[in-house]
């Protein structure tokens, strides 16, 4: 399996939700921060951009450039809503994602081209499913590395969406500035461009040796397979996920008790899925459904034993979902499993039916990961009749 790394950048993320939240902002040069005296730009939307504003530039400054544009004070509690919001996306995406920051992050999708059919378009549906669910837009870049995945999301921004593949390594970022270079500053740019080094490939036809006397032999090694386009780190996804959920906001609003439980069905086998995959049993399940004038509504039960059966998750977001009140216009379902229970902890309540369904979905999961995710889902769903086998 050839290894593929997704970056993931949100564009303009700040000044993105100041223009979701409030339309009257969309369009205009947006600049968040640098409102208050002797304060510095967090971010410029792009209309602002094109007047010279960019990020860590002093306010003063700013509003020089551009007199015009709309300076808005940072709202943290409200981005990282948003934020929790993409990385729960994420999560959907790939079981390994390493976050960067609030708004951008790692995501190791090798073999993923499996479920989604290609990389092209995993990468097309993480870029729609952020969209319709938060309104903005994120840059996307995939390649064998980290390194490389970084600057091709960076290559087509905003709205990006670049793919190096495997073999494209060296020539992919050949003619870049050194600049873009991993850990080259001011410092080092500037001896390099003292040996006459303008781009990356000039590193690579230079001589190592006079490179290792200018710079140090750990920087220049670095530099020289960085130039190659070799980057070995691996994906870190730095803390074991609390909860296993899926969201879904649909193109159009849904209602209607049948059409609700059809999605959670489909929730239901994503996250059941997912769990399974971890080795890992939810107790507690929690849905969420939030309603076109973005209301939001939760519900959670503790179970008296933990599953990751499609069915228990489907009956328990059933009944949860009868304890709401009746909602017409649903933009967004949810299904959510968390409180995890350690796998020694499970064996202990098996008994012959129950080993009789882990069986079912061993098959069913063996031919999930053999010809993509959809394949089951999509069958049981086209066939009502079969929905009968979770009521
Ligand atoms: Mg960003």
């Amino acid at each position: 399996m050839k290894r593929y790394i997704m970056h993931v950048d949100m564009d303009a993320f700040f000044a993105s939700v100041e223009q979701v939240d409030n339309p009257e902002l969309r369009g205009k040069p947006v600049i968040v921060g640098g409102d208050k005296a002797r304060g510095v730009v967090c971010t410029a939307s792009y209309e602002a951009r094109k007047y010279g504003v960019h990020s860590a530039m002093p306010g003063i400054q700013a509003k020089r450039l551009c007199p015009q544009g709309i300076f808005l004070p940072v709202r943290h509690e409200r981005y990282k809503q948003v934020s929790a919001e993409i990385f729960t996306i994420f999560a959907e995406f790939s079981p390994k994602v390493e976050p960067l920051s609030i708004d951008e992050a790692f995501l190791d999708i090798s073999g993923m081209d499996k479920i989604y059919k290609s990389i092209n378009s995993c990468a097309r549906q993480l870029k729609e499913r952020i969209l319709l669910q938060t309104g903005i837009h994120a840059s996307i870049g995939v390649a064998p590395n980290k390194f490389l995945a970084k600057i091709a999301s960076d290559l087509k921004k905003p709205d990006g969406l670049v793919i190096i593949r495997h073999g494209q390594e060296q020539s992919s970022i050949a003619q870049l500035p050194l600049g873009k270079l991993w850990g080259v500053g001011q410092k080092t740019a500037l001896k390099l461009h003292n040996m006459g080094y303008r781009q990356v490939k000039d590193i690579l036809q230079g001589n190592i040796n006079s490179l290792k006397n200018a710079l140090g032999e750990k920087t220049a090694v670095h530099l020289w397979q960085l130039a190659q386009g070799i980057d070995e780190r691996e994906v870190e996804s730095s803390h074991i996920a609390k909860s296993i959920g899926n969201e879904e906001t649909y193109a159009e609003d849904i209602s209607g008790e049948e059409i609700v439980m059809e999605k959670f069905l489909h929730l239901a086998e994503k996250v059941g899925w997912r769990l399974r995959q971890k080795q890992i049993k939810a107790r507690t399940i929690s849905i969420k459904a939030r309603t076109d004038d973005f209301t939001t509504y939760t519900r959670s039960i503790t179970l008296p034993e933990s599953t990751d059966f499609d069915s228990v998750l489907y009956k328990t977001a059933q009944t949860l979902f009868k304890q709401l009140p009746v909602l017409n216009k649903i933009r967004l379902l949810g299904l959510t499993g968390s409180n995890f229970t350690e796998p020694a902890e499970m064996s202990l309540f098996n008994d012959v039916s129950k080993i009789k369904q882990e069986k079912l979905y061993k098959a069913i999961d063996s031919l999930k990961n053999k010809f993509g995710e959809n394949i089951i889902t999509k069958a049981k769903l086209i066939n009502r009749q079969k929905k009968d086998d979770y009521s």
